[in-house]
């Protein structure tokens, strides 16, 4: 317990201080607006880790500030060899431009997206990490911290992320890795105006400060993307196998799902105004990748979040990994929710991932009071791809969250799907009784 309690803190302590650093530089225009001409070429500075430094049990990468391998766009007239010998074919591969600047090929950079979420005079803008290739290819777009409470995806983009070398990338790579600022500062899901920003895209520029926020994110950023993951974690006091959602009913959807390796796709087509719902009305490929708890990082499913990712990546043909050819397929699920028959606390008997029989026991509500424990059997044969942890429920709260098997080409109509705890209305604007007047 003590060492899994000493590398949590660790974990947390490194995100925290990678966090500051990218919030002030972020925050410091002159980093963003003059690439460093002294700045060493992209290769290089990839491939090369501080000496000293070694992370064994993440082996990502080069652990350089993306706005040092950002070289000056363009090469002085005339001068063939300001920028050392070119690469191959470098006509091929267009600048990015993308919130005011332009990236060029085969280098990375870190720019800031401003949303119109808060006091003009106090705004500072959200950093937004991006690769361009040095050939062409997709552009692939992940968002993380649409709720800002979870934390796991912060962390899987900066690995993906980090461990890209531009020039061996097709095509483009745009990382937002905490979109709800506003709520990540607070270690709330919410904005501060209590609202669930995943309940209001595609947005609106009129509309409220989550309207707004959501609006500003398509038109600026996401009208740019192909293919969109967006990373989340299971909702408060719950946790999610890593698992991709998506809806099998598309079939350009259900190309990008088989290349995530051997992770679990559950058929699921979102509930109106989520990002991924709305992104893939406008043409933009998405699927959720839900990894662990929020409030939490966690190491294994972080780990098994970007690697699902990089393995899409060498799908998609933009980096190649040197994973084997016919990696392991994704298995397909359909799913419910089994509640809590009573009030209690919840006392769970078995671990997320578990396969169970019929009528086997998941856990129990205990009434603290009359001692009353009341069993929650599994209704079908299943896998549990997401649980609650143990705590205090009210009947009818989504305790277990199983999967059964289905056939990838047979995706279950949407009225067959009881909404998951994460798509109820929980927005606690709404649940106050304030009447959004766009709603
Ligand atoms: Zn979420």
């Amino acid at each position: 317990m003590i060492s899994t309690a000493h590398r949590r803190t660790t974990i947390a302590l490194s995100l925290l201080l990678a966090l500051c650093i990218a919030l002030d530089a972020a925050a410091d225009p002159a980093l963003t607006a003059k690439p460093d001409p002294e700045a060493p070429g992209v290769a290089a500075s990839a491939g090369a880790a501080p000496a000293g430094e070694s992370h064994p049990a993440h082996p990502i990468a080069p652990n350089v500030d993306l706005k040092e391998v950002t070289p000056a766009l363009a090469p002085p007239a005339g001068d063939p060899d300001a920028m050392g010998p070119p690469l191959p074919h470098p006509e091929a591969t267009p600048n990015f431009p993308l919130l005011g600047s332009e990236v060029a090929p085969a280098t990375a950079a870190r720019l800031a997206w401003s949303p119109d979420g808060s006091i003009s005079g106090l705004a500072s803008p959200t950093p937004v990490l991006v690769v361009n290739g040095h050939r062409p290819g997709r552009t692939l777009c992940l968002t993380a911290a649409v709720h800002g409470d979870e934390l796991n995806g912060i962390e899987i983009v900066r690995r993906v992320l980090y461990d890209i070398n531009p020039g061996k990338l097709s095509g483009r790579i745009v990382g937002i890795p905490i979109v709800n600022l506003d709520g990540f500062r607070r270690g709330s899901r919410y904005l501060s105006d209590r609202r669930d920003l995943n309940r209001h895209f595609p947005g609106n520029p009129d509309g409220s400060l989550a309207a707004r926020i959501a609006h500003s994110l398509f038109a600026e950023i996401l009208v740019h993307c192909e293919v969109l993951v967006d990373i989340h974690t299971g909702s408060l006091g719950r946790t999610n196998l890593p698992q991709v959602r998506a809806d099998m009913r598309r079939p350009e959807v259900a190309e990008v799902t088989r290349g995530f390796g051997n992770i679990v796709v559950l058929h699921s087509p979102g509930s109106r105004n989520m990002l991924r719902r709305a992104a893939l009305d406008q043409g933009i490929v998405a699927v959720t990748l839900e990894v662990g708890e929020s409030r939490r990082l966690q190491d294994k499913p972080v780990a098994a979040g970007a690697l699902a990712i990089n393995r899409l990546l060498q799908h998609q043909g933009m980096y190649s990994r040197l994973f084997p050819l016919g990696s392991p397929e994704p298995i397909y699920y359909e799913s419910l929710w089994v509640r809590a028959p009573e009030g209690g606390i919840l006392l769970n008997d078995i671990k997320l991932g578990a396969f169970v029989a019929k009528d086997s026991v998941l856990g129990a509500v205990v009434d603290p009071i009359t001692n009353v424990r009341t069993p929650i059997q599994a209704p079908v044969n299943g896998r549990l791809i997401g649980m609650a942890v143990n705590q205090v429920v009210m009947p009818g709260f989504a305790a277990y969250h199983l999967g059964t098997e289905a056939p990838e080409e047979e995706p279950v109509e949407i009225d067959d799907l009881e909404p998951s705890p994460e798509e109820e209305v929980i927005d606690e604007a709404a649940a106050d009784g304030e009447i959004d007047p766009e709603e």
